[in-house]
């Protein structure tokens, strides 16, 4: 095994590549169709068999990931997934366990599905962008159709066979304007208690939105500047208020663990890449999710191990171009520690001292970051005394008490500053003036 190989990999597994029985606009995976012109977009057995073996000859840890994404992977049908348990059964070291995961859109689901995720202790991500006219603004089918309806049976199929999942929302921009709205129903019509939210931003070149990750300006479904930091922002107030250690929001979490010192534990806050390579259906290995493009195809893993292609010079310089690319601006961002620059993929912008790779949502990072610089630092504080999260709930009762009073206050002092401009005199003058008459 390669020395630079980490112990765990992450590997993101496409068994339909970017197939997808939905057509939502903003994907970006379904341009990837344009990678394999004629393919039938099905991993085969015997890719899947290496796959699985591979996957775990490559661990040097006991826990082991099987990530399965799309497209839709669920087009694959239950054979495929059943066939993937008996391999890691096949495979498996002593003393090695399984987390089964996969990322639906929840339409394709039914009683045999949600039995067969619950017998292998499956955790499903769903996508849902909010109540149904904000989700079927860009989540439709191929005829154009919306899917809210699909995806909530999707949801409500989950729930009843007591399935682990956790909803993934994408932030565009329209449900960007609301914020609430789209907290609030997931957490109580939905009843989810983990939530991940994924800006979308598609960049525009001269073919529009393509293969290729170019160009300066973003289609138009795609986050305007300031939009996205409000948005977590008008959330973040109302999870610490209420929420915390009820309902787990992905941003906020990570954001919390870089306050305390630890790992953020999601990729885009990290100084590094390189630690989740994605796999197509016909074997190809991918630098990362968001560059399944041919400049980051590192192999195909029916020539080359899975080891061998993450621990290559060529995936670790992937990873630390992350780092070194990091202009100066950011370098010196008092919110570094927490941002790093986030995805390289939207770095696209120029710093205002003109140097290229300024990320697009870099405002809208710094403001929240920004905006939570108090909570988290009293949360970390609460932490390291061993207190519970939940106790800044508490902290921001007397904190919107203060408020509240310091408010009254101002209002009271500026009646009375009114009052007397205006009435010292007038009722006395006007007393004086009757006595006299
Ligand atoms: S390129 Fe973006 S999505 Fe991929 S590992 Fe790096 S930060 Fe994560
Ligand atoms: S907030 Fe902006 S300047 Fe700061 S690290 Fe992030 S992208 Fe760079």
């Amino acid at each position: 095994m390669p020395q630079k190989s980490p112990s765990r990999i992450h590997v993101l597994g496409k068994p339909t590549g970017a197939i997808c029985n939905l057509n939502c606009s903003y994907c970006f995976f379904l341009d990837k169709e344009q990678l394999y012109p004629n393919s039938r977009f099905r991993m085969t057995d015997e890719v899947l068999e290496t796959y699985i073996r591979q996957l775990i000859e490559a661990h040097r840890s006991s826990e082991v990931t099987v990530a399965w994404q799309g497209g839709e992977p669920t087009l694959m049908g239950i054979d495929f997934f059943r066939k993937a348990i008996a391999l890691q059964e096949k495979y498996r070291k002593p003393g090695m366990s399984f987390e089964n995961t996969l990322q639906t859109n929840g339409t394709l689901l039914n009683d045999e599905w949600c039995e067969f995720f619950k017998a292998n202790n499956y955790l499903i991500g769903l996508s849902l962008d909010g109540p149904r006219k904000l989700h079927d603004t860009y989540r439709v089918d191929k005829a154009g159709g919306g899917t809210f309806d699909r995806v909530m049976r999707g949801v409500r199929l989950l729930q009843k066979h007591g399935v682990e999942y956790n909803i993934l929302t994408t932030v565009n921009r329209v449900n960007a304007e609301h914020p609430l709205t789209v907290y609030r129903f997931l957490r109580d019509e939905v009843g989810t208690d983990w939530i991940q939210f994924i800006p979308v931003v598609e960049r525009l070149n001269e073919g529009g939105v393509t293969l290729y990750q170019e160009g300066t300006e973003v289609s138009e479904r795609s986050l305007r500047s300031g939009q996205f930091g409000n948005f977590l922002i008008a959330i973040f107030d109302e999870w610490v208020r209420h929420d915390v250690g009820k309902v787990f929001v992905q941003t906020f979490e990570a954001t919390a663990r870089s306050w305390m010192g630890l790992p953020p534990g999601m990729c885009v806050f990290s100084p590094t890449c390189g630690a989740g390579v994605a796999l197509e259906h016909n074997g190809d290995l991918y630098a990362c999710d968001h560059f399944v493009e041919p400049n980051y195809l590192l192999g195909n893993i029916q020539q080359t191990s899975i080891a061998e292609m993450v621990g290559s010079d060529r995936q670790q310089q992937f990873g630390q171009t992350k780092l070194t690319a990091l202009p100066s601006y950011c370098q010196s961002c008092e919110v570094r520690f927490a941002c790093h620059g986030e995805c390289p993929k939207n770095r696209f912008l120029i710093t205002p001292d003109g140097e290229p790779g300024l990320n697009y949502l870099c405002a809208d990072y710094k403001q929240f970051f920004k905006h939570v610089n108090e909570p988290f630092k009293i949360l970390a504080t609460l932490m390291h005394k061993g207190l519970p999260a939940t106790e800044i709930m508490q902290w921001y009762v007397m904190h919107d008490r203060k408020l509240k009073e310091q408010e009254l206050l101002r209002s009271r002092l500026k009646q009375k500053a009114m009052s007397k401009k205006q009435g010292f005199g007038t009722p006395k003058i006007r007393n004086q003036s009757h006595k006299k008459a």
